[in-house]
């Protein structure tokens, strides 16, 4: 496995891949690398010719307070497991590779309406960060498909809008969360968690898997009161467990809207975070509507 650290090293990798006609799949990550991670690059190698990874913890989407300094950066265990996953080269470049202007100074791409509700309200600049360095590297790399997981369920729309909006010409492929045998999502903030909080943790998918099986039955004909009520109690499930609750929230799986009544609720998603000691958690179900006669 090629690992590249600057830009023109990646040029010259990716230019001699397109020479022999060899299609191209990009997967970025943060790095700290779990199983989530891995069945991405696999997806990724049924994609295309050649993986490419990369491992950039990306300052700008970490909002004033956050855990940038901590985030956990383990390069060879990293660069290991993508070479016995079959990746093709990992670009891994600095924060002044890719900013050498610096950060303040550095264009914005800003995805309205999407970037600024959820997990955008309460980390805000959030998504403008994601969706800035998700640009920067699909220009960067060219790559034919790109390969992002469910679990930054809010993240994935907002790469796939922009993309859509600003006529990237790559094919954008969502693939669903991994978990562990409790139901954990896999997540490189788990490590955040002391063994009583990780005791607790699988609540959260718990707590949305039923509500999902509610919903399930009967969302096309509640009151938008009534799904008020149920994300509310779902909040309440979560504190009285140990969380913080940040929000639970049923919404329209395309773009986050809160979804009217009838039609609209036939694709909803159902989206949480909660703090959790450390760790602000994230995690979100879809609801599979049973078909009535
Ligand atoms: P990160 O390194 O956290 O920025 O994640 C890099 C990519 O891996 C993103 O597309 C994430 O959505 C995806 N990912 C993270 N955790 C999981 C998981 N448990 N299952 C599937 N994909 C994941």
């Amino acid at each position: 496995m090629q690992t590249l650290r600057d830009i023109s090293a990646l040029h010259a990798q990716t230019a001699a891949w397109r020479q022999q006609g060899q299609s191209i799949a990009l997967v970025p990550t943060m790095g700290n690398l779990h199983a989530g991670h891995l069945a991405l690059m696999a997806a990724a190698r049924a994609q295309a010719d050649r993986v490419l990874a990369t491992i950039f913890v990306n300052p700008i989407q970490f909002v004033a307070g956050e855990d940038f300094a901590d985030y956990p950066r383990t390069e060879a265990d990293d660069r290991r497991q993508l070479a016995e996953a079959g990746v093709d080269a990992v670009f891994m470049p600095t924060v002044t590779e890719l900013f050498p202007a610096g950060q303040s100074r550095h264009t914005r791409v800003q995805v309205p309406d999407l970037d600024n509700v959820l997990c955008g309200a309460s980390r805000p600049g959030h998504f403008t960060g994601v969706a800035t360095i998700v640009t920067k590297l699909l220009n960067l790399t060219q790559p034919d498909v790109a390969l992002f997981g469910e679990k930054d369920y809010q993240q994935l729309l907002v790469i796939r809008r922009l993309c859509t909006d600003l006529a990237l010409p790559v094919r954008i492929v969502g693939l669903p969360t991994l978990r562990e045998a409790d139901g954990l999502a896999l997540s490189s903030r788990n490590a955040y968690l002391s063994a009583s909080e990780r005791a607790i943790a699988p609540r959260l998918y718990e707590i949305l898997t039923a509500l999902a099986t509610q919903l399930a039955a009967d969302a096309e004909i509640l009151t938008d009161e009534s799904l008020t009520m149920l994300e509310a109690e779902a909040c309440k499930q979560l504190a009285s467990a140990g969380f913080q609750p940040d929000y639970v929230a049923i919404r329209h799986a395309d773009d986050l809207r809160v979804p009217e009544n009838g039609a609209d609720r036939q694709n909803l998603r159902i989206l949480a975070a909660a703090q959790l000691g450390r760790a602000r958690l994230i995690d979100n179900v879809p609801v599979l509507l049973k078909h009535k006669p």
